[in-house]
C-alpha cells in the first residue's frame, strides 16, 4: 500500500522542465505579496490577518480554476455535493477533529438570553463601540453568547462522511464525491497563503484500499498536470498535518512513516518555504471506522481525498506571473480563459489517462 514517491517526484520534475520557459523569475527578496495584492485592489484588507475580501479579478480566476478541475475530473462521474460552510456540531464532535486540531476549530455562538440580558449586552457594547483600533476592547458583551448546534467546516470533505454512512453499504465500485466549500481554520497569519477562511475543492474516494490508493495516485498525476499547465514551479512531497500538543508529534511522525499525506508545494509568499497548494490524503479506515462506512462485502471502507486550495493556487499565479492577468503566459491564459478542453485532454492523454 506504499505510495510510489519516486514516481510522483519524477512527474514533478518532468512537469517542471516542461514549464520552465513560461516561468517568471522568482525574486527571493519579495516577501510583500500580500501588500502588493492589497495595493492593487486584488485582495481587500479587512483589518484582520487571514480574512480578505476578493476582487472580481481574483474571483474570476478561482471560478476558472474550478472549471478546469471539473474538466480534469470529468471521467470520475463524481457525485456533486455542496454544503454551506458549516456542519452539525454533533457530526463535528464525532469526527475527532478536536482530538487532532482543537486550536484550529471554529465554533458558532449566538446570543440566547432574554430581554434583561439584551440590555446588559447593549450596555457592555456601548462601552466599546467607538474606541480606537489601538485600544483594548472588553469582550463583556460576549458573556451571554452560547454555542449553537453548528460549527464552521474545517475541510470540504468533512460533511460528506456522515452522509455516506447514512446511505448504508457502498456499491461494489465504491463512491466518488465532488465537494467545494469555504473552510475555517483559526490560524491568523500575515502570510496571504494562510487564511482563516478559504475555499477547498475536493474529490473524495470511498471504497476498498486498492480503489482509494489508485485514486490518490491518479490525482497526484492530475494535480501535477494542472499546476504544470498553469506554468508554476512545484514539487510533490511527503507531508504531515499539524497535530496538536505533545502527542501530536508522534501522530505526525506516524502519518509520514505510513506515507498518508502528500502535498504539491509551490513557492508563494514565503521564499524559504514553499506552500501546499494541493493535498493528497489517505485516511486509511479512519473515517470508515468512525462513521461505520461499509464496503459492499461488509468490510470497513477506506477513504482518500484530493484538496485543491483555491486561494493558494490563485495567489501562486499572481506570484509567478505578475498582477496583470492580461500579461500572463499564453498557455496559462488559454487554460483559464480560452480552450481549456484541448489542453486538458492533451495533458490527460500524455498521462495515459483518458478524460
Ligand atoms: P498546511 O500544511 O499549509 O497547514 P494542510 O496541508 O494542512 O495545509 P489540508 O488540510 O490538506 O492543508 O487542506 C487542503 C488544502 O487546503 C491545502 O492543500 C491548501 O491548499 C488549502 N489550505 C489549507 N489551509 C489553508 C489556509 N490556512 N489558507 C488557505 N488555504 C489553505
Ligand atoms: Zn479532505
Amino acid at each position: 500500500m506504499n505510495m510510489p514517491t519516486e514516481q510522483a517526484a519524477m512527474i514533478s520534475a518532468d512537469e517542471q522542465a516542461q514549464t520552465q520557459e513560461t516561468q517568471a523569475p522568482y525574486d527571493k527578496s519579495d516577501v510583500t505579496l500580500r501588500d502588493r495584492l492589497i495595493e492593487a485592489g486584488i485582495l481587500l484588507d479587512t483589518g484582520e490577518d487571514g480574512l480578505y475580501g476578493r476582487s472580481e479579478v481574483f474571483e474570476d480566476i478561482v471560478e476558472r480554476l474550478n472549471q478546469a478541475i471539473t474538466m480534469l475530473g470529468a471521467d470520475q462521474h463524481a457525485e456533486v455535493l455542496r454544503f454551506p460552510p458549516a456542519m452539525r456540531r454533533r457530526d463535528f464532535e464525532d469526527s475527532e477533529y478536536l482530538k487532532s486540531f482543537p486550536n484550529l476549530a471554529g465554533t458558532i455562538h449566538s446570543f440566547q438570553g432574554n430581554d434583561r440580558g439584551h440590555h446588559r449586552l447593549l450596555e457592555a457594547l456601548d462601552k466599546i463601540v467607538h474606541i480606537g483600533e489601538e485600544e483594548e476592547r472588553s469582550d463583556d458583551w460576549m458573556d451571554q453568547q452560547k454555542p449553537t448546534r453548528l460549527v464552521l467546516t474545517p475541510a470540504a470533505c468533512y460533511p460528506i462522511y456522515p452522509l455516506v454512512a447514512k446511505r448504508g453499504k457502498l456499491a461494489e465500485q465504491g463512491a466518488i464525491f465532488d465537494a467545494f466549500s469555504y473552510c475555517f481554520r483559526h490560524e491568523p497569519s500575515i502570510d496571504p497563503g494562510r487564511m482563516q477562511m478559504f475555499r477547498m475543492r475536493e474529490y473524495i474516494r470511498v471504497g476498498s484500499p486498492e480503489q482509494v490508493m489508485d485514486f490518490r495516485q491518479k490525482w497526484i498525476e492530475r494535480g501535477s498536470l494542472l499546476v504544470g499547465l498553469l506554468g508554476l514551479p512545484f514539487e510533490i512531497d511527503l507531508a504531515n498535518d499539524p497535530f496538536f500538543g505533545r502527542g501530536g508529534k508522534i501522530v505526525a511522525d506516524s502519518q509520514r512513516e505510513q506515507q498518508l499525506k502528500f502535498e504539491l508545494l509551490v513557492p508563494v509568499a514565503t521564499p524559504d518555504r514553499p506552500t501546499a497548494c494541493l493535498s493528497f490524503n489517505y485516511h486509511q479506515d479512519h473515517f470508515g471506522e468512525l462513521w461505520h462506512i461499509r464496503q459492499a462485502d461488509d468490510q470497513v471502507a477506506h477513504t482518500a481525498c484530493v484538496g485543491f486550495g483555491m486561494e493558494r493556487t490563485t495567489l501562486a499565479l499572481f506570484r509567478h506571473h505578475g498582477l496583470d492577468v492580461e500579461a500572463w503566459p499564453a498557455q496559462v491564459r488559454q487554460l483559464l480563459w480560452g480552450d481549456k478542453a484541448s489542453l486538458i485532454e492533451q495533458g490527460l492523454a500524455n498521462l495515459g489517462n483518458k478524460a
